[in-house]
């Protein structure tokens, strides 16, 4: 039985409707349709701290966080100011300002695999350009990519499995060619023996082993004990880099990301969400040997008119600046373990098959008993279940991922208080939600 009868969502309902004439489902990314969820999404206004507000006049406590970059929580007065000071000074120059260095300073004294870096405006864009130079710079065609892992939405890597482990890729969209996905070889997370066939298989031709370090596409999966160490002997021993998709790790589980939390560093890594602090930036870095190769100093060519475009860098520098000087990564963990265990008996007392997975900040409900460890298993996870919990807890006031398949995340807006109010939440709605 339902019981959100004074949940509704009129005025974005009709704006919805309004923006679906004109906007491909009425959205800017898909997920936000809530294709996953089913129903409508509410049209946002504005939001403050750790709380989302709705033009319905709904209030939430915010687990999505813009899907990553708001760890401080939203209108920080310290950013705010920031990108406002340099709006007065102009949007944006397409020449070079101070800023670019000093926050690709910051990155590269935080990043232990960056000693020089490159800014892009998103996660797809700076993925792509990593690619790009891996296989500049190693002379080899093939990627290694795990099934199930996210690195936007590139041709080379919006690819499917075939039905044998460590096979080349297959199309997942229509508009990517199946040469455009020839040369990415697709294994589980958390296989380092299937990495190992498939260097075997393809000897010499492999540049890169990419992955979340952490999976935040599937769900939050951790890396097995020793999985990411082996992975990092399996690229050296084979001549290929190891390639760190930190978008959503980097400055989330530690200031130095996941290669810092683990201690496993890549050859490469890329940036997104939380260095544009909000505003379209990303980045990719490596070596000072590797970034040498980039166009003007090397060959291989990548550019962008927006690049290190002023607003983004201020965002991106005062929010570095404010996680260094703070750093709230204890306080988050301590936060992000409360409502993990906070969701693990509310769904031990509703009875209801779960599977809470944590690292850090980021934090996932599998509705499917554990261990999750690769897409295979996460795929196991009672989907409507998931869409029933997601609108119960929409309903009363938190606002999770639209998908069993994306993790949440914290920010250091977020109070024991919000926690505590989130896992009563959480009791109901699975009682709600389970029938
Ligand atoms: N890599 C990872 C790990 C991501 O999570 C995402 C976006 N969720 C991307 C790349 C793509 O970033 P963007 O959406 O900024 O293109």
């Amino acid at each position: 039985a339902r019981s959100k009868p004074e949940y509704r969502l009129d005025r974005s309902h009709a704006e919805f409707v309004r923006a679906g004439k004109v906007i491909p489902g009425g959205v800017n990314s898909p997920a936000r349709a809530f294709g996953a969820v089913g129903g409508e999404p509410p049209f946002l206004d504005r939001a403050e701290g750790a709380y989302l507000y709705d033009i319905d006049g709904h209030q939430y406590i915010d687990y999505i966080g813009s899907w990553g970059p708001m760890i401080l929580g939203h209108c920080r007065p310290e950013v705010n100011a920031a990108v406002a000071e340099a709006l007065a000074k102009s949007p944006s120059f397409g020449a070079p300002t101070v800023r670019e260095a000093e926050i690709a300073e910051e990155v590269a004294a935080a990043v232990p695999s960056i000693e020089m870096v490159r800014f892009v405006s998103s996660g797809t864009e700076a993925a792509m350009s990593a690619v790009r130079l891996a296989r500049g710079v190693t002379g080899r065609d093939k990627i290694i990519k795990m099934i199930g892992h996210y690195h936007g939405h590139v041709d080379a890597l919006l690819v499917s499995a075939g039905s044998a482990v460590a096979t080349l890729g297959h199309p997942n969209s229509p508009g990517v060619t199946p040469g455009a996905a020839a040369d990415t070889i697709l294994v589980p997370f958390n296989d380092a023996s299937a990495v190992a066939s498939a260097f075997e298989r393809y000897p010499g031709q492999v540049a890169a082993v990419l992955l979340e370090p952490v999976a935040g596409n599937m769900g939050c999966v951790p890396p097995r004990p020793g999985y990411l160490e082996r992975l990092r002997e399996l690229t050296t021993k084979h001549g290929a880099l190891l390639f760190f998709d930190e978008v959503m790790t980097g400055f989330r589980l530690s200031y130095g990301g996941a290669q810092e939390y683990f201690g496993v560093t890549p050859d490469v890594t890329c940036l997104g969400k939380i260095i544009g602090g909000g505003l379209p930036a990303a980045a990719y870095g490596a070596s000072k040997e590797i970034m040498s190769r980039i166009s003007p100093v090397g060959p291989i060519f990548q550019a962008g008119t927006l690049s290190g475009n002023p607003l983004a860098m201020a965002a991106g520098l005062t929010t570095l600046r404010l996680l260094k000087r703070e750093n709230p990564y204890p306080a988050l963990d301590r936060l992000a373990e409360r409502l993990e265990d906070g969701l693990r008996r509310a769904a031990t007392d509703a009875r209801v098959p779960h599977c809470v997975q944590r690292v850090g900040s980021m934090i996932t409900i599998f509705f499917a008993e554990g261990p999750i460890h690769d897409f295979d298993d996460a795929k196991r996870s009672d989907t409507a279940l998931f869409g029933r919990f997601f609108w119960e807890l929409l309903a009363r006031g938190v606002y999770f991922p639209c998908s069993q398949f994306e993790a949440a995340f914290l920010s250091s807006a977020h109070t024991e208080a919000d926690i505590d109010h989130t896992v009563q939440a959480a009791r109901e709605a699975l009682l709600a939600a389970r029938g």
